[in-house]
């Protein structure tokens, strides 16, 4: 924790971009915000601020909309060939990993998680999804269909599908992985030919408005992508509402998603929603316990609990549950917490304020509920937004540390008897986002891979992300998939053509 003099030294480009109070892009023009104002921005293992960024609202809000209505209806975008626009979004790719130092810093300065992820998994991760895209863009098709019209038998049809972008997309993304979920939401939307509106986490503003110079730099036309920086109330809400906008991406909290269901249902946009989870990541007697606790800890730990997917309800067969939480909490004990920058560092602090508030309190309501705290439990030191990795048993469904969301690195651990007792637990949630399991037994693996109600069943492993990978929830952790062929079909409108010939 006291690693000031170990610091990654700041990247020359890191220092100057911060410097100045950043502008926001509208119409393909960096520009201040309408009424003036700006906001900080902290740096989240001191609490100091590092850089100011507009304030936008309503009025900023309208001129992007406007300016992506245009370069949707009028612009070249749209007309531009495939493979020009394949081009384009690969070289966004390409630019991305030209810059991978200074995008990793400005990320692990603005989020504060540890800068060796940032570089070898954020930054190559968000890289890798503009390359996969741009490969998409040329084989965007549709079908030809046979008819067999029982009132016309003696008619010929000619007809096929077309898959047409959806229009304007309004993108509103979290602080969890400022620059990934860009890259997640970006990419399908690029490559079909949408243009959008992308409103950045007012926590973690920097590395969005970076990309927006990059994709300019790749050659992105005017008002294709248009970036806002804002809060949820005054930036989020009247651009999810807004008329012009035909389609609302939304990655957050499954609160915020209930509201954007709410304003895009004044004219049915179309919606899509990667939210809130509390995944259960099971280890079997069977498995090779080694990597299974070790794939525990990473499940819950990684980016400091603060993942939609991350493994919080741990759930371990009776014989092995004792080896299992003394491993995980070894594991915890021995992450190194500390600033982000400091490449000592395995777990940096939490994001903000309000979510050091957020993750104290569970702890606190664990404690009072009468969970066992096996180790962590509470804050570290009184600067900056760190928790120790914490590890609580003796809990049930009815407590709020095993029901709830805590998005900070605490698990609840659980014994089962047997995987008939241990299903109904598992899938007793609100939520459906992702899971692991861990067994040498590949018929087991495999059952209950397929009885898991998630979007995503990691078999021993966990995090493992890829472009190529479709990513999303069932029940309250969303609407339809990131990623993947899935989320290139969530930015068209399918055409039915039919032509009598
Ligand atoms: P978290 O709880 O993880 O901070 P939120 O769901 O509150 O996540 O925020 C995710 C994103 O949603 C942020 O960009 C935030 O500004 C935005 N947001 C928050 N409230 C609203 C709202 N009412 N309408 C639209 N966007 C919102």
């Amino acid at each position: 924790m006291n690693a000031q003099l170990q610091m990654t030294p700041l990247d020359a480009r890191v220092a100057s971009f911060i410097r100045k109070p950043r502008q926001v892009l509208i119409d393909g023009q960096w520009v201040a915000a309408k009424s003036g104002k700006t906001f900080e921005v902290y740096d989240p293992s001191t609490g100091a601020e590092i850089a100011r960024v507009a304030a936008c609202e309503k009025a900023d809000v309208d001129a992007a909309v406007a300016a992506a209505r245009r370069a949707f209806d009028s612009g070249p975008w749209a007309r531009m060939s495939p493979s020009q626009r394949g081009r384009i979004i690969w070289k966004i790719g390409d630019l991305i990993l030209q810059n991978l130092e200074e995008l990793a810093q400005l990320e692990s300065l603005d989020n504060g998680k540890p800068i060796g992820v940032a570089r070898a998994a954020d930054v190559p991760l968000a890289a890798d999804l503009f390359h996969y895209m741009a490969g998409w863009a040329t084989k965007l098709e549709g079908n030809t269909i046979g008819l067999s019209v029982p009132y016309t038998p003696d008619a010929q049809y000619h007809a096929f599908t077309r898959r047409e972008p959806i229009g304007v997309v309004a993108q509103i993304i979290p602080w969890n992985f400022p620059l990934l979920m860009a890259a997640w939401k970006l990419g399908p939307a690029l490559t079909t030919g949408c243009t959008v509106v992308l409103k950045v986490a007012e926590e973690t503003p920097l590395s969005g408005l970076r990309l927006a110079e990059l994709c300019q730099e790749a050659g992105l036309p005017p008002g294709v992508l248009n970036v806002l920086t804002g809060f949820g109330e005054t930036c989020g809400a009247p651009l999810a509402a807004h008329p012009q906008v035909d389609k609302v991406a939304f990655t957050g909290s499954t609160e915020v998603g209930k509201l954007i269901v709410k304003a895009a249902s004044n004219d049915l946009k179309k919606v899509t929603l990667e939210l809130g989870g509390k995944s259960p990541n099971i280890v079997l007697d069977d498995a090779d316990l080694d990597l299974a606790i070790a794939g525990a800890a990473n499940a819950i730990f990684f980016n400091h609990g603060q993942c939609c997917c991350a493994g919080s309800r741990l759930f371990a067969e009776e014989s092995i549950y004792d080896e299992v939480v003394a491993g995980v909490a070894e594991h915890a004990k021995g992450i190194k917490v500390g600033s982000g920058l400091d490449p000592q560092t395995e777990m940096g602090p939490l994001v903000s304020t309000e979510q050091l508030d957020r993750v104290c309190g569970f702890l606190d309501s664990g404690q009072a509920e009468g969970a066992e705290t096996v180790v962590g439990g509470r804050r570290v030191g009184d600067t900056g937004y760190f928790v120790e990795p914490t590890v609580l048993a003796g809990t049930n469904p009815q407590m709020k540390v095993e029901a709830e969301e805590i998005f900070g690195p605490v698990v609840t651990v659980k014994p089962f008897k047997s995987t008939d007792e241990l299903l109904p637990s598992a899938n007793q949630s609100n939520y459906g986002l992702a899971a692991g399991v861990w067994t040498n037994d590949i018929k087991k693996a495999h059952r209950t891979a397929a009885e898991l109600k998630a979007g995503t069943v990691w078999i021993n492993c966990y995090n493992v992300f890829d472009a190529a990978m479709p990513f999303g929830g069932y029940k309250e952790s969303g609407w339809g998939r990131e990623m993947g062929e899935e989320a290139l079909e969530l930015y068209t409108e399918v055409k039915a053509v039919c032509a009598q010939i």
